[in-house]
């Protein structure tokens, strides 16, 4: 169910220095900084007439380095939300901070402002590649950092790192990952590096002076982070997002969740879940623009469009999205299409379709047995659960390679346990009552995975 609270970004478009990978729009020309906010601070009361509820869900300040900004202007951004929103039902207020930026005064002072979330941008615990990305911190100022910020009562972290870094060896990134954990976070966003157009890499790499890393290197790293996360109790709940449970980010999962949002400040994007809008990546157009009355551009989604967003947000999640939903939204006749499109891919293991009965939300795990194996496929691995302390139900999750069922199946108690798995239940549900996801081990490759979904009209 799509909420219709809203997310609320505030992009603060200013950095001291550019990293070499960056491609978000920033500026490291500070002059225009407080006519910027300004702006940006009128801009919310003009954002809330393109979403049809002013109720406020989550607060994100990023950008760019919103860690520049004094608490004076971090409160009267804050002040300017709260002027036109209603904030009472916000869960999450989260500052994106550069680690050379944090004492503890500024730290204590944010606390008092309500941001209640802190996302530091610390990429490596490497000086070497710390330089080599143009970062301005070392390593040893990222880790007091992180502390400092603990220190002054932050109980919700989120770090940003970085793999696939040319010249960083997968012993270099288990060093980071280790470094990582030992910190005590909530959060970890691990992305690998893309190398940009337009970004100083993207430059380097033109001109043949990079190179990207070798894929069997990224799919190295890619699956020690997956397993050393897990391994650490993380669950790995987006592409390239870890939570310890109970900490996934809300404002992001929003985003994948299909739910509205809007942004201010230069280069910001909204979106109502027909429209999108996205402002002028330019702190002087953002400012001459926003005077005249044209500082954005909207697009309508058309239903193609929208479909299209919809496979794509959700498929970036480890939950995928259940087959209901998309009937609630598109129709039946696209739940048929996307199941034509969905099933080499499934055939293929690319794509997984689990069978959904029952609701999830009443799970509990209670016991676990790997016994069923389909006879002459090497390549299936069966596994029941048990999730009620009920011994007339029970769920059955069968894995087999590309199919999984979860059901439930009152009364076939196998005594061990478990639950009899049963082929006619896979075969009797109905389309609605699936679930389709990405697993782990091809997230790597998910944009390949969903381009092959998208209904091109
Ligand atoms: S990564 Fe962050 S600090 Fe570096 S240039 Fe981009 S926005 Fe600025």
């Amino acid at each position: 169910m799509i909420s219709v609270m809203t997310g609320v970004y505030l992009h603060i478009p200013f950095c001291k220095r550019l990293c070499h990978y960056c491609d978000f729009y920033s500026a490291t020309a500070l002059g225009l900084k407080t006519e910027v906010l300004e702006a940006m601070r009128k801009e919310l009361s003009y954002l809330a007439d393109f979403v049809p509820d002013r109720t406020a869900s989550t607060i994100y300040i990023g950008g760019g380095t919103p860690s520049l900004c004094s608490v004076h202007e971090i409160a009267g951004l804050l002040d300017a939300v709260h002027h036109t929103w209603d904030t009472s039902n916000v869960v999450e207020v989260t500052l994106e901070a550069n680690p050379d930026d944090l004492d503890l005064i500024y730290l204590r002072e944010l606390r008092t402002l309500g941001i209640n979330r802190l996302s530091i941008g610390i990429q490596s615990f490497i000086d070497r590649d710390l330089k080599f990305m143009n970062r301005r911190h070392d390593a040893e100022t990222a880790i007091r950092a992180v502390g400092l910020a603990q220190q002054a009562g932050f109980d919700n972290l989120s770090i940003d790192l970085i793999y696939g870094v040319p010249g960083m060896s997968t012993r270099d990134w288990a060093h980071n990952l280790e470094v990582a954990l030992g910190l005590d976070v909530q959060h970890i966003s691990a992305y690998h590096l893309s190398i940009e157009d337009g970004t100083f890499f993207g430059r380097m790499q033109r001109e043949g002076r990079l190179k990207p890393v070798d894929e069997r290197i990224s799919e190295e790293q890619y699956a020690l982070l997956h397993d050393r996360m897990a391994e650490a109790g993380f669950v790995h709940y987006e592409i390239s997002n870890f939570a310890r449970p109970g900490y996934q980010a809300v404002h992001n999962s929003n985003y994948w969740n299909g739910a509205h949002y809007v942004g201010a400040g230069p280069s910001a994007h909204s979106f109502n879940g027909t429209h999108r809008r996205w402002n002028l990546a330019n702190n002087r157009a953002y400012l001459d623009g926003f005077a005249d009355g044209r500082w954005f551009e909207t697009e309508k989604l058309s239903e193609i469009d929208q479909y299209n967003e919809f496979i794509m947000t959700r498929l970036r999640t480890a939950a995928g999205f259940r087959a209901e939903e998309l009937v609630a939204r598109f129709g039946i006749l696209k739940l048929r299409k996307f199941i034509r499109a969905a099933a080499s891919l499934i055939e293929q293991g690319l794509l997984i379709r689990e069978v959904v009965l029952g609701r999830e939300s009443d799970w509990t795990e209670v016991g676990r047995k790997e016994s069923l194996r389909s006879e002459g496929d090497t390549k299936s691995k069966s596994d029941i659960v048990r999730l009620s302390d009920d011994s007339s139900s029970g769920v059955c999750l069968r894995l087999s390679g590309d199919v999984r069922a979860i059901g439930n199946v009152s009364g076939h108690e196998t005594g061990n346990g478990g639950v009899e798995c049963r082929d006619e239940l896979c075969a009797a549900v109905d389309d609605k009552d699936c679930r389709y996801r990405i697993g782990y081990e091809h997230f790597l490759v998910s944009d390949a995975i969903i381009a092959e979904l998208f209904d091109a009209g």
